[in-house]
Parts: C-alpha cells; structure tokens; sequence
C-alpha cells in the first residue's frame, strides 16, 4: 500500500471533505503518474520471465481482470483497469450527456452505493435538462446538496464540543475555537474545508492531552465527517468544482470500482504502539497480493485488516466467494496452487486468526499439504537482504466451534419444518376476560392462559434453590444491578 506514503507527502495539497485517490493518484484520472497499487495490467505485463521475476509479479492477477472477479472485501464484480485505461484515452465521455449515461448505464452494477445515486440523480436530471453537462448537471445539484452536507458537518462538531466538556476546560476551549473556526470556513466557501486538514488539526490540540480514551473518541468523531466515499452530499460538493470536467466525473463514478492490487500486508503498516522489528513492510510480492477494487483498497489504507473487517463483516463471506473463484482458476491451471495456499496463509495471518478461509475444495498435493504445516513468513522483496524475519506460527484460527455450512442451514429448516413448533394461542375474545395485574409480564400472562387451556402443560415446581436465584435475577432485572 504506497498510496498512504504518498498521500502523507502531498497531504498538504489536498482540500474539501476528504483526501481524495482518484484525481491524486489514480492513473485514469491523472496521466503521468505511474502508481503501483493501481497500476494498469498492460504495463505490467514483462517480456519474459525468471523463475524467481515470476514468483514476484502480479501478472498471474492482473491476467484475471478480464474474469470479472469479485473483490475480496465489498463483494462488487470489479471492472477490468484497461476498460478505464481506453474510455480514458479515446475520451469515450466526449459526448452528450445522454450518450454518456448510455456507456455508464452498462457498469451500473459495478458501481458504489454513492456512485451509483450520483448517477440515478444525474439521469433524473438528464431527463429534466436535456441539454446540460454532466459537470452542469452537478453544479446544479450542489445547491440542494451543500447545505445537507453543512448539516451533517455542524452536527458532528456539535457532537465533538459535547465530548470535549468531558475534558480539560482550556482544551475544551481551544477546541471550540477550532471548531467555530472551521464552520466559518465551510459557511465562506464548503470546498475549503478538508476533513483530514481538520483531523490533523484536532490531533495537534489534542497532542499532550493524556487520556488516550477520550482522545480517540474525538479523533473517530472527526472521522465521522462525511467523504465522498460515503456520502452523497460530499461527493456532489466535491465534484461540482470547476477543475473536475464532465469526463473526470463519469470516469469517478466507475474507478472507484476497477480491480486493484491489494497488499495484504501493507507496504507501510500502522506502526502506533509496534516495536521497528514488527513493523515489517509488505513485499511487491505475489503472495503478497489479491485483487480488491480501487475503493476498498483506498479505504483500507495501511489499516490492519481487522478493523477493515471491522468495518465490513460483509467481508467474511465475500472473501470466501473471491476465494472459491481463485482455487476454480487454480484448478484450471490458470493461477499457480501454491499461490492459494499461500492467499489462505497471508489471510489469516493478517486477519490475526479471524479470516480463515475454507479452502478444502482445492485438491491437496503433497508439496501444499507440507506448505500448510510450515510455519507463516512474510514474503520479501527480492534483493533485500537487510531483513531478516523470522517465520512464526499461523495465529490460531478465531474461529467459535459453532460453525455452519450452506447445506447445515437448509438441514436446519427442514427440521423445522417437519416438527413445527405448537404455539397455543387461546381465542381473542377470552384475553379480553382475563384480568391480570399489568404488573405481570407479557410472557407470564401468555403462560396463565396457555396453562387454563392445558393443565398438563403447567411446568412442574422448580427446586428450591434454582427458584431462589431466578428470583433473584428476576429482581435484578427489573432493579437493575445492586450497587
Ligand atoms: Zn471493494
């Protein structure tokens, strides 16, 4: 993952809500720069190879593209970075508006939540104006738009200044400053406002404050400020300035989606809180890699994958599909076996445990059954031989021991299903008649009348001592703990 390292260097550039890859760093929307993470099949593609050049390179991936695979984290089919590439250079978005939707239409599918309301606005739009730009169009949008996102804007920091009572009253002081600073900011031009400015800024004020806990409850609150990533709002604001062209913004509302390659472990991980040792940099190294689209790999950052996990449980069963795939293309010969023995290592061990992938439909040879028993090591960049890691066992899958498969569930219905479960539900009308103190509960009111229609069904006396501490835990339930 370069991308964060470079981010740091021209962070300073950055304006609005958010920082921003696609203009920044995505090679189809700025020409020239040669981005490793996102970089195009075609230019990966090497003559001729070693044996060892071959290990390294991730050709094997970017050769699937054209697969339409899935990406590993958000599930979306992703599109394929040459399609991007061509629109790009015959600037297929040239053209009408109506013309435009037309070619955006065929990638609905593979658009983001956020992208792909733009899009449903701009046809609604279209359909309206006729004869406006996509760039018009979004200019126009920003009127309604802009004063949403202030909204949302003025309530997270509202949220902030009640958090920061919590602490020191000078700190607090000087963050209200800052957040009535930055609101004279957005209420001036909204544009000027840059989230991960205002994060910074936050982080600084904060600096020598000790309690940690507070600290990150205000910093995950400044997170919280809407990006054009999640947002709607922020993505019209921030697209509606002059320097993004119509084109510019067809070709956002589909990069976001273009197959990537991820480094499983991050070229530059987080290092807060790790010794120099355990903070190792993740190799250009084929096991090292899986495809993921520009946005969740954007997202991740040099995050550890726990907490993009975290942030998609959705995650857990897309891998798995991703993976199926890529041990269908290995039994087609087309990606080595190794390499998904390999992926299920390098997932688990970053995932700490969490990811472990069921690979049993892969057929086992000799060589990758030795594989899995050998301990994990990080692949290493060829050439350097400064680093020595030492390899280590796999963390212990996290997985509870309640586990359950597709065909489990469908077992589990069946039963279900066969034995339906007998619910005695008196006539209405003899609810009515009943008088019960309201003080019962709902439960006990359906068992006094389940028992007068069913005498045998009246549960036998508890023991003595199990009834003493139901009533017991009754009580705390209705008093709440003792204190
Ligand atoms: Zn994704």
């Amino acid at each position: 993952m370069r991308i964060s390292n470079i981010y740091f260097q021209t962070r300073a550039n950055m304006k609005n809500n958010q920082y921003d890859y696609s203009s920044q760093y995505s090679p189809v929307l700025k020409q020239g720069i040669q981005q490793d993470t996102f970089c195009r099949s075609d230019k990966t593609a090497a003559p001729a190879f070693t044996a060892k050049q071959e290990q390294i390179s991730r050709d094997p991936l970017t050769k699937l593209y054209k697969e339409h695979l899935t990406c590993i984290c958000c599930g979306r089919t992703m599109i394929d970075p040459k399609v991007i590439e061509d629109m790009r250079e015959n600037h297929v978005f040239r053209c009408p508006t109506k013309d435009a939707i037309k070619i955006l239409e065929k990638y609905e599918n593979n658009m983001h939540t956020v992208e792909k309301s733009v899009f449903n606005l701009l046809k609604e739009q279209n359909n309206l104006y006729p004869d406006r730009s996509i760039q018009q169009h979004l200019i126009e949008l920003k009127k309604t738009h802009e004063l949403k996102l202030i909204q949302k804007q003025v309530g997270i920091f509202k949220l902030i200044d009640k958090y920061a009572e919590k602490i020191k009253p000078e700190l607090h002081n000087e963050i209200r400053t800052y957040l009535l600073d930055s609101f004279n900011t957005i209420k001036e031009n909204g544009s000027d406002f840059s989230r991960i400015k205002f994060i910074k800024g936050l982080e600084s004020i904060l600096q020598n404050y000790p309690n940690t806990a507070n600290k990150e409850k205000l910093i995950r609150l400044a997170g919280k400020l809407p990006t054009a990533y999640d947002d709607i709002d922020a993505f019209i604001v921030k697209y509606s300035k002059p320097k993004y062209t119509s084109e510019n913004i067809a070709i956002r509302l589909l990069s976001y989606s273009m197959a990537t390659i991820e480094h499983i472990h991050p070229q530059t991980p987080d290092t807060t809180g790790k010794t120099e040792a355990e903070a190792i940099k993740g190799a250009n190294h084929l096991y090292n890699y899986v495809p993921e689209c520009m946005r969740c790999n954007s997202f991740r950052s040099n995050k550890p994958m726990v907490y993009q996990l975290e942030d998609y449980p959705e995650m857990f069963i897309n891998a798995q599909k991703a993976f199926d795939r890529y041990i269908d293309f290995a039994e087609q010969g087309k990606l080595s076996k190794m390499y998904i023995i390999k992926l299920y290592k390098a997932l688990r061990q970053e995932s700490e445990g969490v990811l472990d992938l069921d690979y049993s439909k892969l057929k086992l040879t000799k060589e990758l059954h030795k594989e899995l028993e050998k301990p994990f090591t990080y692949p290493i960049n060829p050439g350097k031989k400064d680093v020595v890691i030492v390899p280590k066992p796999l963390p212990e899958p996290k997985t509870l021991p309640i586990t359950i498969r597709e065909g489990e569930v469908k077992e589990l219905n069946k039963a279900v299903k066969e034995e339906p479960v007998v619910i005695i539900e008196p006539p209405k009308e003899e609810i009515a008649e009943i008088r019960i103190s309201p003080l019962i509960t709902k439960r006990k009111r359906k068992r006094q009348i389940a028992e007068e229609h069913n005498p045998q069904a009246r549960p036998k006396e508890l023991p003595q001592k199990n009834k003493k501490v139901k009533e017991k835990k009754e009580t705390v339930r209705r008093n709440g703990p003792r204190r």
